[in-house]
């Protein structure tokens, strides 16, 4: 029997890679609340993005206590960094010692530490530990880990731990891994906590951020292809029979081009010669992150058939929303909120630029058609794919993961109408159709008990009311778009600044 959205299913140990960004961290905690254990494994890059482009996230998903807390001071980044997980919590130091672990595997960590105050655990202890979880990191390693990332953003992931620690009861570990780069500590992570299932998040996810230059197409590739890569020779290497819960794209399918409903991954043909068959539907991408998000399918195609993993792939659509009745609960643990021409995506773009009184910005005509879900199924979502895992030996599982389809100048007008603005037609940043259809099935959500939330107006008000509540945060010069499929679409657009 399936387990539906309520299903009775056993508690699961799921690790979510990408857990600290927009739709991972509302995950996580829905999983939480559930009684799932969960692990968040992150790398902050969406973070360290942020800082490259000079934008942030329109709330403050860094809690002003961070500030507070952290000082800049050599010594307090030590402080900080050696006690990231530690919660300078003597009782729970021993789970959560990761961070200190790398502090005393370096032999510059006494001294760095050296103004660690009671709540700290002596060296022979800490070193002993490190041995134990079988990590001896080079002093060099460490630096880099060290300056490479910012400790106070460190220090922000664990405040929201921490603040649903206080607010549920119940656990999460953070853990800053790059799945991209560091696969002997994903390895020896899977061997660890020996998860029920991983949930893959921790990809770059802005189409319009992968082809803004050569660098960040090449970024997109490394980081996602590699990533996912690695996640399936990690799970094999490990030996341990994790489900993988992949999130992909609408994207895959590309846009309007199957002429009809799009089905769930898999489509019938007549090959050449008359023979019937079953095939992933052609791949068709708009955009090198898309591209990625192609390429991930044929990885999970092939390690399925060759080591018979068990993978979920999640077709989903657009997300829009800000908080869940997880998030809601302390403004620490509040969402993201990306707005910029990169990130901000369609309708949480639009439902910002209502409440600011500003044009919404409509690319082309508006007449691209678009799926979307509500960040709340997200979470929803997973936790289905997540009881409902396949079976050794089946071919990878698709699902798409979308509520309905609307066309952007329809969802524009439901703001415009909303708030009284304007629209603002802009010359299209993309290389794409300007009109197109979209008919999606999601039939197999909705009958394991999926009953998706649509583009409901109360809901808008969420939103507005979180952009009501930020909107001093905004820079709107960060709103327009800022990256141009190629040479001609960045002419155009820039002739009729
Ligand atoms: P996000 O950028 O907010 O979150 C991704 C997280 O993964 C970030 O916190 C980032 O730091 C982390 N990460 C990236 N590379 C990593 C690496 N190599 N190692 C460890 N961590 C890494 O994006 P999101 O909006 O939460 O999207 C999550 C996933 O869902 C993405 O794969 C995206 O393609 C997919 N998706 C998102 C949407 C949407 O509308 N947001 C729509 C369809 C699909």
């Amino acid at each position: 029997e399936p387990a539906g959205i309520n299903g009775s299913s056993q508690p699961k140990k799921v690790i979510v890679l990408g857990g600290d960004g927009f739709c991972g961290w509302p995950t996580s905690l829905y999983l939480s609340d559930q009684g799932h254990d969960v692990v968040i494994v992150d790398n902050l890059s969406r973070r360290n993005i942020d800082v490259e482009l000079g934008c942030d996230s329109l709330t403050p998903i860094q809690s002003p206590s961070v500030r507070k807390r952290g000082g800049m001071r050599l010594s307090n980044l030590a402080l900080i960094s050696s006690c990231d997980r530690c919660l300078l919590l003597p009782s729970e130091i021993h789970e959560r010692a990761d961070y200190y672990m790398y502090l005393s595997a370096c032999p510059g960590g006494n001294a760095l530490s050296s103004n660690l105050d009671n709540n700290s655990v002596d060296a022979g202890d800490d070193m002993a530990r490190s041995f134990r979880h079988g990590v001896n990191l080079s002093h060099s390693r460490f630096l880099l880990r060290f300056f490479h990332f910012s400790p106070t953003l460190f220090f922000a992931v664990q405040v929201r731990v921490q603040a649903w620690k206080e607010v549920s009861g119940k656990d999460i570990k953070f853990v800053n891994l790059d799945i991209a780069k560091e696969y002997d500590l994903l390895v020896q992570l899977i061997k660890e906590e020996k998860p029920d299932s991983i949930v893959h998040f921790a990809e770059q996810r802005a189409a319009p951020y992968s082809m803004k230059t050569s660098k960040t197409k090449r970024y997109t590739v490394d980081n996602n292809v590699g990533g996912s890569n690695n996640l399936c020779c990690a799970v094999i290497d490990s030996e341990v029979d994790a489900h993988i819960v992949h999130l992909g794209t609408m994207g895959v399918y590309g846009y309007g081009t199957s002429g009809g409903e799009i089905p769930e991954g898999y489509i019938d043909v007549i090959l050449p010669g008359g023979r019937e068959a079953n095939i992933l539907h052609p791949a068709y991408p708009g955009s090198v992150y898309h591209a990625t998000k192609c390429l991930d399918a044929l990885l999970w195609q092939f390690y399925q058939k060759n080591d018979q993993l068990r993978i979920t792939d999640l077709h989903q659509g657009i997300v829009w929303g800000t908080n869940t009745p997880q998030t809601v609960r302390d403004e620490r643990l509040i969402n993201r909120f990306d707005y910029d021409g990169d990130y901000g995506t369609v309708l949480n773009r639009f439902l910002m630029q209502g409440a600011m009184g500003v044009p919404l910005t409509v690319y082309g005509t508006g007449g691209q058609t678009r799926a979307f879900i509500h960040i709340t199924d997200t979470a929803r979502c997973i936790e289905i794919a997540i009881n409902n895992p396949p079976k050794a030996g089946e071919r990878v599982e698709i699902f798409n993961q979308v509520a309905e389809t609307r066309r952007v100048r329809d969802v524009a007008k439901l703001v415009a109408d909303q708030t009284g603005v304007e629209m603002n037609l802009l010359p299209n940043p993309r290389q794409e159709a300007a009109e197109n259809e979209l008919d999606v099935s999601n039939k197999k959500f909705c009958s394991l008990g999926l009953d998706p939330i649509t583009l409901d107006e109360a809901l808008f008000n969420e939103v507005t009311e979180v952009v009501q509540k930020y909107k001093h945060r905004c820079d709107p010069t960060k709103i327009l778009p800022a990256s141009f499929w190629n040479k001609k679409r960045a002419e155009e657009c820039a002739s009729l600044d």
